[in-house]
């Protein structure tokens, strides 16, 4: 047997694994990326034939009534014009499924706007057919590895960590990494043990490795008596895991009785199995960029309206504050450049690409019938970014009128999470509420990039000047008389609570996993982050 071989880096998501090895080869995020044209090409044509494969057998085994339909349906596909209009966008850059979106979205609009009756009532046809050939563009898998094992390399990333079945266990180990990125911040919310940190290492072979997420340390073909040790470890840690997920009904109080409140932030809908919503406030920030795996996804507003009613039923009268799409920085984007942590990120390259955030604004719409909805924009940086999109939620609700489709206006909120906004919060007035997001806040401050290893000292060192900030920002928004929490992963530390509620936020969303802990302290603590004199 291999000599037991031990290596240290630094915990990034607590807790300890133990399993077999599957060592990644360098994988480039390129998933919602359009590949080259001619591939994209080749994805509308395969997408608009196989929809006619299928429309012709559904018409042969339909009445004659509803053959008729489905044979208008064919003839619309086999029209060139159609997918002619699409292979042109695909000409200019777009990946095949916006490609289709926009330009059916296009050729609807004119047929909506038809005085003539029934060359409007084809609109509906229309319809069917998008949604039809959408759901043929399935996109390219995100490519995963086998359940239970330990995920060793460089990096990993957000699409692969969320595609991956983790309730057999397995961990993560990389060289690199950093613990403010957001794999980091997605393990933390889903228990996974993760080291980052370790330098590159030899693996010969098929071998088995130990981790501790807690103490950074990783262990190579580890002896028996090293791992009835972790297990033993693991064991002693149950209970707390299982108080987590105490319901909890009363109304949460500082130790001198100032009314807290706890939401909880998703990134997946996984995060809200089991978890009782009497104990919380509601959701917190669902980030809804890490609810879409290609793509057709983004493109697809019936799928993104799904989800949402799902998560609005499922959370009752309870406010869900849903994010509209924050890709760009370390998170995957579509065929775009410029899209770095400085560049078009969040509402930026949405408002730069108005066709993905009309088809999410009108998902939104449609959705907020279903509960209490409530958007949110992230990296707002000007007013005048708040008033666009505001804007376009107008236009997109009048498109829906006009369609006889049920939609309600739901409030739109900002993430603070760019310095500038934060300073300059009074002139956001048309914000209907305000959430902190620390993880941005902290490297925009810091110049300090949450993905990179070599300044994350910097990064974890800068909390006095966030909290100065914080406490400037909480001032204005109260002027305002709107709404103000935190999101970001300072509002789960423990050793930040007492300074966030020094700031004067009564309001925190954090990951499911951190609520006990959260929860015990708060009521440690008095509202000006004082420990409580034991009586
Ligand atoms: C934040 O920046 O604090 C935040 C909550 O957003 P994200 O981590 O998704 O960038
Ligand atoms: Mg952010």
């Amino acid at each position: 047997m291999a000599a037991m071989f031990r290596l240290q880096g630094k915990g990034a998501s607590p807790g300890t694994a133990f399993g077999q090895i599957y060592l990644a080869v360098d994988v480039e995020e390129t998933f919602l990326s359009p590949t080259d044209p001619s591939a994209e090409h080749a994805i509308l044509s395969d997408a608009v034939q196989g929809s006619i494969a299928a429309l012709r057998e559904l018409a042969a085994r339909s009445s004659t009534e509803s053959a008729s339909i489905l044979e208008f349906q064919i003839e619309m596909l086999l029209d060139p014009e159609i997918t002619e209009m699409a292979a042109r966008r695909i000409g200019t850059g777009d990946g095949a499924a916006l490609a289709w979106v926009t330009a059916l979205d296009n050729y609807i609009a004119g047929f909506e706007q038809s005085d003539n009756e029934a060359v409007r009532a084809r609109a509906a046809d229309l319809f069917d057919i998008k949604s039809r050939v959408l759901a043929a563009m399935t996109g390219k898998p995100v490519a995963d590895f086998p359940v239970g094992f330990v995920f060793v390399g460089k990096d990993i990333s957000p699409s692969v960590f969320l595609a991956h079945d983790w309730s057999s266990g397995g961990g993560i180990v990389l060289f690199q990494g950093s613990a403010a990125s957001h794999v980091s911040m997605l393990a933390r919310a889903k228990s996974v043990p993760m080291v980052i940190e370790t330098g590159t290492f030899n693996i010969a072979g098929e071998e088995k490795l130990l981790l501790d997420g807690g103490t950074g340390s990783v262990v190579l073909h580890p002896s028996d008596e090293e791992l009835r040790q972790a297990l033993s470890t693991r064991l002693s840690m149950r209970p707390i895991a299982n108080e987590a997920e105490a319901p909890c009904s009363t109304k949460l109080r500082t130790a001198d009785g100032a009314e807290i409140s706890l939401s909880i932030n998703v990134n997946d809908l996984s995060d809200i199995i089991g978890i009782d919503h009497a104990g919380i406030e509601g959701i917190g920030l669902l980030r809804t960029e890490f609810l879409m795996s290609s793509a057709a996804d983004i493109a697809n507003e019936d799928r993104q309206y799904g989800i949402y009613r799902q998560v609005l039923e499922w959370a009752g009268q309870k406010p869900v504050t849903i994010r509209m799409l924050d890709l760009g920085g370390d998170k995957p984007v579509p065929d775009r450049d410029g899209t770095s942590f400085l560049g078009l990120r969040g509402i930026r390259l949405l408002l730069a690409r108005p066709e993905f955030l009309r088809i999410q604004a009108r998902a939104l719409l449609r959705s907020a019938v279903h509960g209490n909805l409530k958007v949110m924009l992230p990296m707002v940086t000007l007013p005048s970014e708040l008033e666009k999109t505001v804007t376009i939620f107008r236009e997109e609700l009048t498109l829906l009128q006009r369609r006889r489709i049920s939609h309600r206006m739901p409030p739109i909120g900002i993430m603070v999470e760019v310095p500038a906004t934060a300073i300059m919060l009074d002139t956001f007035g048309a914000a209907e509420f305000f959430s902190f997001g620390t993880n941005d806040l902290v490297q925009y401050l810091t110049a300090a990039a949450r993905d990179n290893a070599a300044v994350a000292d910097i990064y974890t060192h800068a909390a006095p000047a966030i909290f100065r900030l914080l406490e400037h920002t909480v001032h204005i928004a109260a002027t305002l008389g709107a709404p103000v929490s935190v999101c970001g992963d300072m509002a789960g530390e423990p050793e930040y609570i007492p300074a966030l509620l020094r700031c004067g936020l009564r309001h925190f969303s954090l990951a499911p996993a951190q609520l006990a802990v959260i929860r015990s302290q708060i009521t440690q603590l008095n509202a000006d982050g004082t420990m409580a004199v034991e009586k």
